[in-house]
């Protein structure tokens, strides 16, 4: 068997059309247009790679965006009423904060992201927002496992009752991952570090997630024949070589349906995090309408 092939640019253009009509209807609707700011401090190379992609993402779609650039030795009360600020900037809907943030500001990355008000957390990294979505509740939710799940919809891939297996347990990825497909009736695992017997439970999965951060740690005979299977992996393996956590080339040979690395989840962040902004600012428009 080869694979179908779950290519993210086909479903980051279909979420990235649906953003583009809800726009048209907030503006229409209550005259705004969304607001997303992204706050950057320090020099990290790859973060300014990634704070340049979401404005550019921004601004193609017609989201107002703002880069609020931070020198690295900024204190955290400086960065602490630069959000506070923000929570209160009418023009803004959702607020992000670029990790990592520079070491001396480690101990306190808690405290500075908790900092951002619930309503704006486009991440969905607040407390309030991961308690929601735990019990099920409407809420921000983290873009990259929800990228995930949209795909799942947009590509038609049954959940409801289906077996489905996360490798990885973080705040970012693994733990949403598994309340998004429970609360789709899927019947979730969660796997880590602990795991004793992985493949035996990997194996069984019609849906398989991996989200832990090997590169090609998913090999052909940890999947059962015929499953979906999404690699949420990115790993640099050379200067210019990322790849994910599966072992691509043969478990496409197994799989019912694998998503690629690169162009696979990856495009699907950005896109929902433009579906965040565009939802943070109906949420504030409704409740304050
Ligand atoms: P993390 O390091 O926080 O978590 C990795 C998880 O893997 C942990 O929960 C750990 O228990 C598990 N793990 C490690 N070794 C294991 C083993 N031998 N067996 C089973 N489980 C094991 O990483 P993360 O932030 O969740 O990211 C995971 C991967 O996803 C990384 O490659 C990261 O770059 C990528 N990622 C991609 C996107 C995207 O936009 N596509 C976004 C976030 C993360």
């Amino acid at each position: 068997m080869t694979a179908k092939l779950l290519e993210g640019k086909v479903f980051a253009g279909q979420i990235k059309e649906t953003v583009r009509q809800e726009l048209t209807a907030l503006k229409s609707e209550y005259g705004i247009t969304p607001g997303l700011a992204v706050i950057i401090v320090g020099e990290n190379p790859a973060s300014r790679v990634y704070v340049a992609n979401k404005h550019r993402s921004c601004e193609e779609i017609g989201i107002y965006s703002k880069v609020i650039t931070l020198a690295e030795h900024t204190g955290k009360d400086e960065l602490l009423a630069e959000i506070m600020r923000l929570n209160l900037d009418e023009r803004i809907h959702g607020i992000l904060v670029q990790l990592p943030l520079p070491d001396h500001m480690k101990n306190a990355e808690k405290e500075i992201m908790n900092s951002i008000s619930p309503a704006k957390d486009v991440d969905g990294f607040h407390p309030v927002n991961v308690g929601k979505l735990a019990i099920g509740e409407e809420s921000l939710v983290p873009c990259t496992p929800y990228g995930c799940i949209k795909m799942l919809e947009l590509a038609g891939i049954e959940m409801n009752g289906k077996r489905a297996v996360v490798i990885g347990r973080s705040n970012i990825v693994g733990k949403p991952m598994f309340h998004l497909l429970l609360a789709r009736n899927a019947t979730v695992t969660v796997c880590h570090s602990r795991t004793h017997n992985l493949a035996e439970i990997t194996s069984q999965a019609d849906i398989l997630v991996a989200a832990v951060g090997k590169p090609g740690f998913v090999t052909k005979d940890m999947v059962k024949s015929g499953a979906v299977v999404i690699d949420v992996g990115i790993n640099r393996i050379a200067e210019k070589k990322l790849v994910g956590d599966v072992d691509f080339q043969a478990v496409k040979e197994v799989a019912g349906a694998i998503t690629p690395v690169p162009g696979g989840v990856g495009l699907l962040t950005i896109a929902m995090l433009l579906h965040n902004t565009v939802k943070a600012a109906q949420m504030i428009c409704k409740s304050s309408s």
